[in-house]
């Protein structure tokens, strides 16, 4: 599936500090991931541009191939097949962080919900609501705890758990593509994987926040240098059942999907925590959801409830 909107747009792209204006702008855009990945350097030359925004694209790729699970052999398939199975350091690592963002969450990010996406899904094809039964069966399996890692080695400790990456590998190919883009020498540039995004260099970039329930309008500017920003949000991928709507992200204590916010935007330093951050942060209520936030370093938090309330943590505004 495409997402084809985006929660954000980057609208103007030039600031440069001082000496940097004999700088040629390169962009170009690729579908990743299910979703538009949109990747703009800065360079003197743009041949070297050209490679260097190409092998980022290829680091998404390569990002894409292990965690996807729609690939039956990828890395996580093969764990989620198998319930045990050594794997690469990378893997190892995302699961670590991610244990860590449902630990600081209390539960509400929990890399583990996939059985219950699952059902939701199914219920979609059917169009039939799953009972609560089904429900609770399928939120079984739901528990980060559950998840040993252990030295190379990672294992589910009950038959039946299944691991999804769609809250934090968008964030963390994005990390990874910047780095390569840094690597190849680019000093300026920006990645966007269906809004998250990651900007660096001497340059501030000005991203529009979309309003969810006015797609031409927006909420705010946000003014960023150095900093990441992702947005998760009810809109763009949802369903309805018996006239419920029933979104992409899921409250791992109910087995319900989240509902009490419309959208969470997270602007912090890297892109895995900024993605997995506004996932976990748009389950909880809004201000539950700030507190989160607030006791993080270095990230900073405005939540949109069911009621169109805009919540925002202290810092926000620097941003703006
Ligand atoms: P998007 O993929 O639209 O950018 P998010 O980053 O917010 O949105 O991630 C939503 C995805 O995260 C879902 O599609 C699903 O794959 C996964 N997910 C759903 N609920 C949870 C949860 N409670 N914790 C972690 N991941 C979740
Ligand atoms: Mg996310």
């Amino acid at each position: 599936m495409i997402q084809n909107g985006f929660l954000v747009f980057v609208i103007l792209t030039f600031l440069f500090s001082g000496c940097q204006k004999n700088l040629t702008e390169y962009s170009d855009i690729r579908i990743f991931m299910g979703t538009t990945v949109i990747i703009k350097v800065y360079s003197k030359d743009n041949n070297t541009a050209g490679k260097s925004v190409a092998s980022a694209f290829d680091e998404i790729k390569r990002i894409e191939d292990i965690f996807s699970i729609y690939r039956n052999n990828s890395e996580i398939s093969i764990l989620n097949k198998k319930g045990s199975a050594e794997v690469s350091d990378e893997v190892r690592e995302l699961i670590g962080r991610s244990k860590y963002f449902s630990e600081i969450s209390e539960g509400a990010f929990d890399i583990t919900v996939l059985p219950v996406i699952e059902l939701w899904r199914n219920a979609k094809k059917k169009e039939k609501m799953p009972t609560q039964a089904e429900i609770e069966n399928a939120n079984k399996f739901t528990d980060y705890r559950n998840i040993i890692i252990n030295e190379g080695k990672v294992s589910f400790l009950k038959k039946g758990m299944k691991a999804d990456f769609g809250g934090i590998a968008k964030g963390y190919a994005v990390d990874r593509a910047v780095n390569i883009l840094k690597k190849s020498g680019i000093k300026i540039g920006m990645v966007n994987a269906g809004g998250n995004i990651r900007c660096f260099g001497g340059k501030i970039w000005f991203i529009a926040l979309q309003n969810p329930r006015e797609k031409k309008d927006f909420v705010t500017i946000l003014k960023l240098k150095n900093k990441s920003v992702a947005t998760s949000g009810d809109y763009e991928r949802f369903f309805s059942l018996d006239k419920k709507k029933i979104s992409h992200i899921i409250n791992p204590i109910t087995g319900f999907s989240a509902e009490d916010s419309i959208s969470s935007t997270i602007v912090t330093d890297t892109a895995t925590d900024a993605d997995a951050l506004s996932t976990a942060s748009f389950g909880l209520f809004a201000e539950k959801g700030i507190k989160l936030i607030e006791k993080y370093k270095n990230a900073e938090c405005l939540i949109i409830d069911k009621e169109r309330k805009i919540y925002k943590s202290p810092r926000f505004s620097e941003y703006e």
